[in-house]
């Protein structure tokens, strides 16, 4: 079986200041742990091509593709508000892109090793990180979330050392493309306008082939974010690390490091190990996704005409505010069945909220008990008095169900697959997978899955995807 592998590169032809050429570190004894076949014939490869020793060679970084050599890209960001002007893929690969009829897709490996980018780190990833960035962005998939998405996960057969030696995996990671804020920082920070201009024309036959100029730019990334950052707040998901490094141009979820869907409803719930100040909570995620679009705004400056150009960028960047509100009723306005939402409908949907957040209600399965007809709060009243204002609202029972997810990846089942992973079996994780692919329609057998944790299950931290 020969892999046939139709691979084009055309980030390199913005020139050298937005690269690095690299070959992968070779890994010693690489092994197919996970392969989304349905995710490779839609990218039009062959899985069997993939599963065979040359595929594996590739997605192990062990062979480089045939046509031209991988590269890590140069980005910059701001990291928990802090500025860093030099990041770039530390511990990634971007082989290069398949064209498909659904448009360009970027292969990445992520955990191949060291790049001229990877300051301390050792540009490798572990196990962990690595299924919990495949199950999380695949159920996102399977939940109608724009996301980049994970096509393999191999094995290395080595260690990586973190607070202990764990398992060696690399993921193989799609994207409709890696361009960041930080992408645009990194430029505006050098002054060098002449990159922001390539970069921004780049970006818009790429995503926005109708946005024009960096105006246009900005306004689509205002849009696609809004109703991405809505989307993740409709379905109790936090991000973790909502650096400008993290917010992809395109409008996908790009990053799973210490994400997590929240189990009981809090909105000050933060995950992240490495968040101590609750900058990137559940409920703060909409104000730094327009911060983060300010970030992208004065990057762009330079190439819209300078500071004459601040009214005009500040009300598209401003234009945020409206957009995501807009998306946030909308969103929740289905998880309540409302077909047609209003502001006016606020006060119903921050209303259940308050009455969850005091009951400490679990998100997804208050929502889904709605939608299948059960009290999720027999001994509330408020909730009692909420429901009846509700039912006056005759709400679409087909159209929550298919907002209102009966299965979403709870932490303390990723720490179980993850753990079972590093046992040796991957059977936990399989099975996780196969339910979360149906997460409105979930398979019989799955009904555990559903279950929010028990006292000693409940997963406290995450941790970063190193
Ligand atoms: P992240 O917080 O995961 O988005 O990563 C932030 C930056 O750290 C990026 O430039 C990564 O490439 C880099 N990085 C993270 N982990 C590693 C690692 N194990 N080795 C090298 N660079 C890394
Ligand atoms: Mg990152």
């Amino acid at each position: 079986m020969t892999l046939h592998l139709p691979l084009t590169q055309s980030y390199t032809a913005l020139g050298p200041r937005f690269f690095h050429a690299q070959e992968a570190e070779p890994v010693a004894a690489p092994e197919l742990l996970l392969l989304n076949e349905a995710l490779a014939r839609s990218l039009g490869l062959d899985p069997e091509a993939l599963k065979s020793p040359e595929g594996l060679a590739l997605l192990s970084g062990n062979a480089p593709p045939a046509q031209h050599s991988p590269i890590a890209q140069v980005y910059a960001g701001h990291q928990f508000g802090g500025w860093s002007p030099q990041l770039g893929d530390g511990r990634a690969l971007l082989l290069g892109e398949v064209e498909t009829p659904q448009g360009t897709f970027d292969i990445q490996l992520k955990g191949s090793g060291r790049t001229p980018y990877s300051r301390n780190g050792d540009g490798r990833a572990w196990l962990g990180p690595v299924l919990r960035e495949f199950i999380v962005s695949e159920a996102m998939h399977a939940m109608g979330v724009p996301t980049t998405r994970a096509l393999a996960a191999v094995a290395t057969g080595e260690r990586v050392q973190r607070e202990r030696a764990y398992p060696g995996a690399i993921l193989t990671r799609v994207a409709s493309s890696h361009i960041r804020v930080g992408t645009f920082q990194y430029f505006a920070a050098r002054n060098d306008t002449e990159a922001l201009e390539a970069l921004t024309a780049y970006a818009l036959k790429r995503h926005y082939p109708d946005a024009e100029g960096p105006m246009g730019l900005l306004s689509a990334v205002v849009a696609a974010q809004a109703k991405l950052i809505a989307h993740w707040m409709s379905l109790g998901f936090i991000h973790g690390v909502m650096n400008t490094d993290n917010m992809a141009i395109s409008g996908q979820t790009i990053d799973y490091g210490p994400c997590a869907f929240m189990d009981g409803y809090h909105p000050q719930t933060v995950y992240s190990s490495i968040d101590r100040m609750g900058r990137y909570a559940y409920d703060q995620q909409a104000q730094i996704g327009g911060w983060n679009l300010a970030q992208l705004a004065s990057a762009l400056l330079p190439i819209m005409g300078g500071e004459e150009a601040i009214p005009e960028a500040t009300e598209r960047v401003n234009a945020f505010r409206d957009a995501y509100q807009n998306a946030y009723i909308a969103r929740f306005g289905a998880k309540l069945g409302l077909s047609d939402a209003t502001a006016d409908d606020l006060p119903l949907i921050t209303d259940l909220l308050g009455i969850m957040a005091e009951e400490e209600a679990d998100f997804t399965n208050t929502f889904r008990a709605l939608t299948e007809g059960h009290n999720p709060l027999p001994d509330s009243l408020a909730f009692a008095a909420w429901h009846g204002r509700w039912q006056a609202r005759t709400p679409d029972l087909q159209m929550m169900a298919q907002a209102n997810p009966a299965i979403i990846p709870r932490n303390h089942r990723i720490e179980e697959a993850i753990q079972a992973a590093v046992a040796g079996s991957l059977a936990p994780a399989t099975r996780l997978s196969e339910a979360l692919a149906r997460p409105y329609d979930p398979p019989e057998g799955s009904e555990d899955l559903r279950l929010p944790p028990e006292p000693h299950e409940v997963v406290q931290t995450t941790f970063c995807g190193t």
